[in-house]
């Protein structure tokens, strides 16, 4: 803290160039024109630590990096834990933890350090508190002494009078300087609230939404800039942050835009030019409702436990709102960087797709090698192995095309490290064959499993075509039905990963016995 007591916080500002005084200078442009005049872009993401990182967050922080890389700038990462309260060191964890595993960081941020810190807005109280003391010298912001009774009494009767106001009635606006400076002095408890200029209108540009305009009347009336305790609320925090850090442009979800007026007058009030502004278009379910627990995961913890690869997440989050190539969906984070163009945002809000963000993990899994694979899959398989093995390798190739999550690896290769139960008779009876026809069957599919045990595996594959081919012919039936009451005897399921390669993992010992005590069942169930 006594970093910041004797600085002129205000008199270095990274966002702007020193006008030149050059007098050989012969052009005549109006310094305007020229100062004050961005030096490079510089964004951030600005989570407040209440809750667990999730898409809408995630999307935001992505947005902004992309952005930033794609112009050469920075991506900062500012905490907003100004309300104590709700703010809590397992979501920073998370917060961290989470990045790490996407595998996009920010040039400047607590952890990293950078040229303004402290990246956690806790850290720069006073920061704020000298902020607010500059807004009262200049006659924009008032203290205030309304006791919280005061306030809820003054919410109940407008409730039972019906009235539409809301908010502050500007009851201590017009004390005098003088007046409130002694009931300071004398140790009232007072907040410090913006004064909004009355009888006019506030105006922003919306890099998306394009010029907006706001009556004053219908901001939030003198909002709280800093709390009885001396913390910040967000508005003032976050507009004395952007500008201190030098922030251009602040891309951030739709649900702050209406923050952005009252925003806009801090800035003002201050006499400092406010960022670009760019409120993102909101991430919503498939029924337009905005994207919550109801429609499936949300928080990045969740996904990630279901085994979608942060690459994939990224790749589909990159797409929800913005557009890169023509036809093309999928790219790497530095493709994404090199691409990304704001002008490219699309206004509409972002249908989330489940079934698109599986389709494009299938895709990132596929992509894997085996040993990656098996790497990835291993923590989702403790319940099989404790640790790799080369069958465990060998087993990602027989499931690579028939998983789209990492999750459903470990019940899709079970059968490869342990006899599965044992299924009713019934399963094992191909179409329209007999209990008979299906002993016959499985004795006749157990005499190919020599053949491609001890072959090569170019050899086994050819073999096993043909002997297969040749073996059903002999019983006149399909080749799936020769096959069905064997998959069944060695993988426990009708549908299962390829036969060959799975009898050719499990060995001729194993894949024999298998069917031995099927057998024994089924020749039990034709005695009854
Ligand atoms: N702390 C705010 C949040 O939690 C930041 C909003 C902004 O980006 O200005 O989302």
């Amino acid at each position: 803290m006594a970093l910041f007591e004797n600085s002129s916080y205000f008199a270095y500002h990274p966002k702007y160039y020193t006008p030149t005084t050059d007098s050989h200078c012969t052009l005549n442009i109006s310094p305007v024109l020229r100062y004050p005049y961005p030096m490079e872009i510089r964004n951030r993401y600005a989570p407040s630590p209440t809750g667990l990182q999730h898409i809408g967050g995630v999307r935001t922080a992505l947005f902004n990096y992309l952005f930033a890389k794609s112009q050469g700038g920075s991506f900062i990462l500012r905490i907003e834990d100004t309300d104590q309260t709700r703010s809590e060191p397992v979501f920073i964890q998370n917060l961290f933890d989470t990045f790490q595993w996407l595998g996009f960081h920010w040039d400047e941020g607590p952890d990293v350090g950078g040229s303004y810190a402290p990246y956690i807005q806790s850290e720069r109280v006073v920061l704020y508190q000298k902020a607010a003391q500059e807004l009262l010298d200049k006659d924009k912001a008032y203290h205030c002494f309304c006791s919280t009774g005061r306030l809820e009494n003054l919410r109940k009767e407008r409730e039972s009078a019906h009235s539409s106001e809301t908010g502050y009635d500007r009851f201590c606006r017009n004390i005098s300087k003088d007046i409130a400076g002694s009931r300071v002095k004398n140790g009232e408890a007072y907040v410090i609230r913006l004064k909004i200029p009355l009888g006019q209108s506030t105006h922003f540009h919306d890099h998306l939404l394009g010029d907006i305009q706001w009556k004053n009347e219908d901001v939030n009336p003198d909002p709280v800039l800093l709390k009885s305790d001396g913390f910040p609320t967000y508005h003032l925090a976050n507009v004395v942050d952007d500008h201190l850090m030098g922030v251009t442009h602040v891309l951030r979800a739709q649900e702050w835009l209406p923050s952005a007026p009252l925003h806009t007058i801090i800035y003002e009030s201050f006499g400092w030019e406010p960022p670009k502004f760019c409120h993102l278009p909101m991430v919503m379910g498939n029924d337009g409702k905005k994207l919550s627990k109801r429609h499936g995961a949300t928080s990045i913890d969740e996904f990630r436990r279901q085994g979608y690869l942060p690459e994939a997440l990224l790749n589909y989050i990159a797409l929800l709102g913005a557009s890169y190539e023509e036809g093309r969906d999928v790219y790497t984070l530095e493709e994404l960087a090199a691409l990304f163009n704001i002008d490219k945002l699309n206004k509409a809000p972002a249908v989330f797709d489940y079934k698109k963000l599986d389709w494009f993990n299938g895709l990132y899994i596929r992509a894997k090698s085996n040993e990656e694979l098996s790497e990835l899959a291993l923590p989702y398989c403790k319940g099989l192995i404790k640790e790799n093995t080369a069958l465990f390798i060998d087993a990602m190739a027989l499931i690579r095309e028939r998983v789209s999550l990492l999750s459903e690896i470990p019940s899709k290769i079970a059968y490869l490290f342990e006899d599965p139960p044992l299924p009713e008779p019934s399963e094992f009876f191909p179409r329209k064959a007999s209990l008979a026809k299906t002993v016959e069957l499985l004795e006749l599919g157990r005499s190919l499993i020599s053949i491609v045990c001890k072959k090569s595996d170019e050899e086994a594959e050819a073999s096993f075509k043909e002997e297969s081919a040749k073996a059903a012919a002999s019983v006149g039936v399909k080749l799936g039905d020769l096959m069905m009451p064997l998959r069944v005897a060695i993988t426990g399921a009708r549908v299962s990963p390829p036969l060959l390669g799975s009898l050719r993992l499990l060995g001729e010992e194993k894949a024999l016995a298998r069917v031995k005590k099927c057998l024994s069942l089924l020749k039990a169930a034709l005695c009854k």
